[in-house]
């Protein structure tokens, strides 16, 4: 009976376990599951091309979990699900909540309408561990710095709510609109650049399964001391999935509670799950000040010089700055749909603090590139590189990007594999071939200016005048 069936509206949440809109649904009867994706003029951060191909697949991946009953359509979320709920005759809908600017305004519209015109709307967290508005200081106002944050706001809380498993039987709608087919939604391009990219991700909630219990099992007991070594594969890999909502942040925070790890490792647990505390904080960050994507948090930022100079842009986007660590960051950028986190902030610092260019601008590239392109998680991480974020780095700590590659990529595994024209370059110069002799550069087959390109900054006159960029902004 359709008044017993509830539209479940599927968002960022594309899995069948611990999914508490989907479970408590499936109690009631049958359900109709939905997913809108937005027309591209209809948001301003519509999903960029690296995203585009993950939701292809991870669409496919959940529409084939539902038997195939899951319904696509494209548009107006505010137009389309009344228009279903009348078609269909349903009088319950139930999400998971999004804690982005836009698409609570969105929802709350939403919402108001479907209740004044009798219908149910129910919400549950699915995406947080703790709700940004349980967190608050003393005075009831918002933290602005990570470690109160997380250790006095978060930890003081209650654990996260204990995962849900996949609802024991879904029965779903046998008449429904059929909406459009995967392929209608277009979100694979022309023209298949992503084949590299694919060879190396599962998109949907089985992979994201798979690459959890790998990580726990293999991993998580190194993860203190390998996480800041992009050359090892040491960190979990599992961004592009949670931003899918292929998996919770609950399910992941249990399994590595509950881990079983020799006592020496537990400093490998906690800073696992500090990590997650960070992305909470952005989340979190961006709910409470929602310009976070647009504008500096520290207004002072609005008076820096910054430089408009496409031609620097391209070659950092295109990895040929002449920097090793930056051009092997970019190529895995390219080439991945991915960068290890600390060579995220090597690149970032360099593009902003080097080149003076706009965190605006590596933001978009980041947007456009990476699998795991997250709002939140972006906006206030290039903050944060800037120097004029919430809690960030001071401007004044310029990363180096030679010292960086000395200490975090030793051995030069990392810059090896994404600068290949660099591979036979002693480990000595592997960072700075600027450095190496006439003699050791002939020898390694490396021809700057040639097949590797010369530095396009000095770096110590670079930071020197970012440093004085900074300081004419600092009263
Ligand atoms: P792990 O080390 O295994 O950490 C586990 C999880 O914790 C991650 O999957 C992620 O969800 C979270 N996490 C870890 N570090 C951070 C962090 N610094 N901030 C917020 N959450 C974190 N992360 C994104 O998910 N999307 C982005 O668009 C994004 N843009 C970034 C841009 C810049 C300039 C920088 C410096 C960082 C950015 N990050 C972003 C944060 C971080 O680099 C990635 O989350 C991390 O590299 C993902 O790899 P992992 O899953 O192996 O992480």
């Amino acid at each position: 009976m359709a008044d017993e069936a509830v539209l479940v509206w599927f968002r960022q949440d594309l899995r069948l376990n611990d999914n508490p809109a989907l479970y408590q649904a499936a109690k009631q009867g049958r359900i109709l599951p939905v997913y809108i994706l937005p027309a591209a003029q209809q948001d301003g951060w519509f999903p960029g091309a690296a995203s585009r191909w993950w939701l292809h697949h991870s669409l496919d991946s959940l529409g084939k979990r539902l038997g195939g009953a899951l319904r696509l359509f494209q548009g107006e979320a505010l137009e389309l699900i009344p228009e279903l709920l009348h078609q269909t005759g349903i009088k319950k809908v139930y999400w998971n909540r999004d804690f982005q600017p836009a698409q609570m305004q969105r929802d709350r519209r939403l919402q108001q309408h479907l209740e004044q015109q009798g219908i149910q709307v129910t919400t549950f967290n699915a995406s947080l561990l703790w709700e940004p508005t349980q967190v608050l200081k003393s005075d009831g106002s918002p933290y602005r710095v990570y470690t109160p944050f997380f250790r006095h706001g978060c930890l003081k809380q209650p654990e996260p709510r204990y995962p849900l498993p996949a609802p024991p039987s879904i029965k779903t709608m046998s008449s429904a609109p059929n909406g459009l087919s995967l392929q209608q939604l277009e979100l694979l391009p022309d023209s298949p650049w992503y084949r590299q990219i694919a060879r190396q991700w599962q998109p949907g909630e089985p992979g994201a399964g798979d690459r959890l219990a790998s990580f726990v099992e293999q991993r998580l007991a190194s993860y203190q001391r390998g996480r800041d070594h992009p050359g090892l594969d040491a960190t979990s890999r599992l961004s592009p999935h949670l931003h899918f909502g292929e998996l919770s942040p609950n399910q992941i925070w249990y399994v590595a509670r509950h881990a079983e790890l020799p006592r020496a490792c537990e400093p490998d647990r906690e800073r696992f799950m500090a990590e997650l505390g960070w992305r909470e904080f952005s989340h979190y960050l961006l709910y409470h000040w929602p310009e976070l994507p647009q504008s500096n948090f520290q207004p002072k930022f609005d008076r820096f010089d910054w430089s408009d100079d496409p031609e620097s842009l391209r070659a950092w986007q295109q990895g040929r700055t002449g920097i090793p660590m930056v051009d092997a960051g970019m190529r895995e950028l390219w080439q991945t749909g991915y960068m290890h986190n600390r060579v995220r902030m090597i690149v970032g610092s360099f593009l902003v603090k080097n080149l003076r260019q706009h965190w605006h601008r590596g933001q978009a590239w980041f947007w456009d590139t990476l699998v795991d392109a997250d709002l939140a998680n972006n906006s206030a991480s290039w903050q944060w590189v800037a120097g004029s974020g919430a809690d960030a780095a001071p401007y004044f700590r310029i990363f180096n990007p030679v010292t960086q590659g000395e200490k975090f990529d030793p051995k030069g595994g990392y810059v090896r594999r994404f600068c290949p024209e660099l591979a036979a370059l002693p480990d000595k110069y592997l960072h700075s071939p600027w450095q190496a002799p006439v003699s050791v550069l002939k020898k390694s087959g490396v021809q700057l200016g040639t097949n590797y390109p010369r530095p396009m900054v000095d770096l110590k006159l670079s930071r020197a005048e970012a440093l004085a960029a900074f300081a004419a902004i600092k009263q």
